[in-house]
């Protein structure tokens, strides 16, 4: 593959140099990554030493309209030569537009006004709702619910929320009143709730537990069980939303009958630009008041300018149906693929189960990555695929001829 002109300038040292100089600088949070990458144009990036790659994770799950996006570049070129940041003492046209936008796109049939408070990240607009949580019933609900596997983010009060045991305990104490209850398990919801409850938070899909979906009628079981006990059905759709299920939302597909009171964005919202929101309805959206919350950039008019441009762009290309129909003949062209168990999922978020005899998915990730491809192993026996929406039907094809090569060198070596 061609080394781009543009690539050798960004990149005056080769990958192993670049490599070297993070692990001397940069906390040792993510190891030292494998590829340092310097430019991006639509589903495809390039490396340090100049090797391209089709992304399938962009980002992921964040770069829903590929890399450098003309309509994306512009709208955030323009916004940033003409207002960059003002704070929250101020607000801009930019912030009040994604705001109305984001009230009628995650709430269409509500009844009841929305609200929306803008943050910066996932984890922030979970803490945005860990503290709506709080506020609903104050000291008469201390206790609120999470599932098994869930991931909310890293920031103390959504680590609280999430499950993963060696995520959470070396932070300890973590806020209070956070419980654990099986994925999925309506009678165990049923049993954990009651009058001291405060909230229960759902991934629609559990992502980072590797693309794992929630039993059918789970979520109306969730709404209507919350409802009978007055506590708030909190939905995290940081990584399922912003139609990467092929609608809006992910429970507009799954339980199109469900109406929750909060529901949380990041990752694809601002399609690589950092932003976060909480999104409430009824009497959810009037819990935080004057100075119960806030943030220096949150809901700052670059920002914003690009959730609206994304938005924009989604409709205007149609990649809603793009993510539907790429997804679901992907997903079928995927399941046929000898060492491949299931294919999980709904538009372009999709877990890729893998045979024990093709050994672990991490090694597999990395092959396809020399081959070309990258994508990630949430789980020891799974691929996720997290693609921009408007990835070809060649790229699309070509993975899976070059997954069927790897697991079929894989099961005979
Ligand atoms: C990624 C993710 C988060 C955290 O988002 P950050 O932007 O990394 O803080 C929270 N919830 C879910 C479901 C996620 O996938």
């Amino acid at each position: 593959m061609s080394t781009p002109a543009t690539a050798a300038t960004a990149a005056a040292d080769p990958n192993e140099t670049w490599r070297t100089r993070y692990a001397a600088a940069v906390m040792n949070t993510f190891g030292t990554p494998a590829r340092v990458l310097v430019r991006g144009s639509g589903a495809h990036v390039w490396d340090a030493d100049g090797n391209e790659y089709v992304d399938l994770l962009a980002g992921i799950a964040v770069n829903c309209l590929g890399h450098a996006h003309p309509a994306l570049v512009a709208a955030v070129t323009e916004q940033l030569g003409t207002l960059g940041h003002i704070s929250n003492l101020f607000t801009s046209p930019a912030q009040i537009r994604l705001a109305e936008t984001l009230d009628a796109l995650v709430f269409p049939s509500a009844l009841q006004a929305s609200r929306v408070f803008l943050a910066n990240s996932g984890t922030e607009a979970n803490e945005a709702a860990f503290k709506i949580a709080r506020r609903h019933g104050g000291a008469a609900r201390p206790r609120i619910l999470a599932l098994e596997d869930a991931f909310h983010g890293r920031t103390m009060g959504a680590l609280a929320l999430t499950h993963k045991a060696a995520y959470r305990e070396p932070f300890e104490p973590l806020p209070g009143g956070v419980e654990f209850i099986p994925a999925g398990d309506v009678d165990a919801l049923r049993a954990a709730l009651g009058p001291d409850v405060a909230a229960l938070f759902v991934e629609p899909i559990q992502g980072e537990a590797g693309v794992r979906p929630l039993p059918a009628g789970y979520l109306e079981a969730a709404r209507e069980l919350t409802t009978a006990a007055g506590a708030l059905l909190i939905l995290d759709e940081v990584q399922t939303g912003m139609g990467r299920s092929g609608a809006w939302m992910a429970h507009h597909l799954l339980a199109p009958g469900v109406v929750p009171d909060v529901v949380t964005l990041a990752k694809g919202l601002g399609g690589g630009m950092p932003i976060g929101a909480a999104v409430a309805t009824g009497e959810a959206a009037q819990l935080l008041g004057p100075g119960q919350h806030g943030t220096t950039f949150g809901g700052n008019p670059v920002a914003a300018a690009a959730a609206l441009a994304v938005i924009d762009t989604i409709n205007k290309e149609g990649l809603l149906k793009r993510a539907t129909e790429l997804g679901d003949r992907w997903a079928a062209q995927l399941t046929a693929v000898p060492g491949v168990t299931e294919v999980r999922g709904v538009g372009l978020l999709r877990g890729v189960g893998l045979d024990d005899g093709v050994g672990p998915a991490a090694e597999v990730a990395a092959e396809l990555e020399q081959r070309g491809f990258i994508v990630n192993p949430p789980r020891p026996d799974t691929l996720r695929l997290a693609p921009p929406f408007i990835l070809s039907d060649a790229d699309a094809d070509a993975f899976t001829s070059v997954l069927a090569d790897v697991l079929a060198e894989r099961a005979a070596a």
